[in-house]
């Protein structure tokens, strides 16, 4: 690898008490020295690794910052390389002046994920490790983080290590065969590669399960808060956010457009739009967010249908319920703080479950989060076990399951072991690319690429 010392600003553009510029490659503490001066005097390209100094930072001998320069040294690092973290003052001009200088004193701009991708490149970390450290920056909640933080650890990793192992076992076995078809192979019967062939199939049927039903921890359930006005749509969103995010009015209609935001439910995590709401309407402004209300609707995995229990049911709440049928939907039956309207026809065969709550007054939210658990099949998610942390790790396990059936089939059937053989290494290269073993150069620069810069 190219050993140019690069340097990115390692937190988020904003006003912050501190922020942090990393340098990292062969020359980064020499790069370092020139624009950080350690108050002790010492020279900072003498010092140790693991090493804190405090000083000030300059740029061709204007002062810019007083600051603590961190200073690893190869391959004891995040990257592997030589590496200096000056922790300056946080905010937009500091950071940017401290980065600048690194780049006056020879540094040049890191790409996105370039950090990482010299950890993977060094050995540090594995593919499916790097993705995690993605996952671990932008998880929402304490499920998604504990899921990734586990497969930075390598449990993931060791879990597809694992299979890839046990079918190269079986493949070495099929070797001996094709070499010497007479011989009686007594390491391994076919009885017992069909048993290592199911066992990791069921291995990687799990964990891609495991992926499915964990995303509403990861990346949250696409959810559309819908109803008639004034039903409580914007109250129930602001009940599940915590703040008063939507516009809450009691005038009818004064919600117009789509507000869309992740909500926490319990451990849950829900994309919420809340929409305009939908009735036939003749003003213009209004009608468009009807319709976007409808679109919403349709492209939603999870469907909240909110309905007003002091009022009687009109046609706008039936056509609602009719939209609902056959989706996955909850009828929020809402304000069961007021007396309630006689005549709530039975709506529970329109929708796949019927919570009743005041979002005024937040009861009923605990059963919301039941039927919404309930329904989604979140209860059985464990963050312990091996996690996928992308659609790429996911697409990996795919094919080496596919790959894994049809080499039992094939050895089943008494289809040539050639085939079996073929079936079974196209098995292992998947699941060697998912920990980028065996990864094509594109397939690396793809995942580094969607990375943000610093990391
Ligand atoms: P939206 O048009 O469906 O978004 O309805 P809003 O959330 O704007 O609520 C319409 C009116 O109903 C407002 O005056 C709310 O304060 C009131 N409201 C909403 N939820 C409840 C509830 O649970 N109980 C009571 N009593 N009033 C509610």
């Amino acid at each position: 690898m190219e050993n140019t010392t690069i340097a990115a600003i390692s937190t988020p553009e904003a006003a912050g008490a501190l922020g942090v510029v990393r340098i990292s490659g062969e020359n980064a503490i020499e790069t370092a020295a020139k624009i950080f001066t350690p108050v002790n005097g010492e020279n900072l390209a003498d010092t140790k690794g693991y090493r804190a100094h405090f000083g000030t930072v300059h740029d061709g001998g204007t002062r810019i910052d007083e600051a603590v320069c961190l200073v690893f040294r190869a391959p004891h690092s995040y990257t592997g390389e030589n590496t200096a973290e000056i922790t300056c003052h946080g905010g937009l001009y500091v950071t940017k002046a401290v980065l600048r200088a690194a780049f006056n004193a020879g540094a040049v701009p890191a790409q996105a994920g370039e950090f990482t991708k010299r950890a993977f490149l060094n050995g540090k970390i594995d593919l499916a490790e790097s993705e995690a450290v993605m996952s671990l920056i932008s998880a929402k909640g304490r499920q998604a983080a504990t899921a990734a933080l586990n497969t930075l650890d390598g449990r993931l990793s060791k879990k597809i290590a694992e299979c890839a192992g046990r079918i190269t076992a079986v493949l070495a076995s099929l070797a001996a065969w094709v070499d010497y078809p007479y011989d009686e192979i007594e390491d391994t019967s076919p009885a017992e590669m069909l048993g290592v062939f199911t066992a990791a199939a069921k291995d990687i049927e799990e964990i891609i399960e495991r992926y499915d039903s964990g995303r509403v921890f990861t990346e949250g359930v696409d959810t559309a808060i819908v109803g008639r006005p004034n039903v409580g749509k914007s109250t129930l969103m602001n009940l599940l956010s915590g703040c008063e995010r939507s516009i809450v009015t009691d005038v009818a209609g004064t919600t117009r457009d789509v507000v869309e935001q992740s909500v926490r439910l319990g451990p849950l995590i829900l994309n919420v739009s809340d929409t305009a709401g939908i009735h036939e309407t003749d003003d213009r402004v209004e009608s468009i967010g009807v319709e976007r209300a409808k679109t919403r609707m349709e492209r939603a995995a999870l469907i909240l249908a909110v309905f007003d229990s002091s009022e009687p049911l009109n046609s706008d709440d039936i056509s609602i319920l009719e939209a609902c049928r056959g989706r996955l939907s909850i009828a929020v039956i809402n304000k069961t703080d007021l007396p309630e309207a006689a005549d709530i026809p039975d709506i529970g065969s329109y929708v796949s479950a019927v919570v009743r709550i005041s979002a005024q007054t937040g009861e009923g939210e605990k059963e919301l989060e039941k039927a919404v658990s309930d329904l989604l099949c979140a209860e059985g998610f464990n963050p312990e076990n091996p996690c996928l942390q992308s659609e790429r790790q996911r697409d990996c396990c795919v094919r080496a399951l596919a790959c894994i059936n049809e080499a039992a089939d094939a050895l089943r059937t008494g289809v040539t072991l050639d085939a079996v053989t073929v079936c079974a290494q196209r098995a292992v290269d998947a699941l060697l690319e998912l920990t980028g073993e065996k990864a094509a150069d594109a397939v690396i620069d793809e995942v580094f690429s969607r990375f943000c810069v610093g990391k």
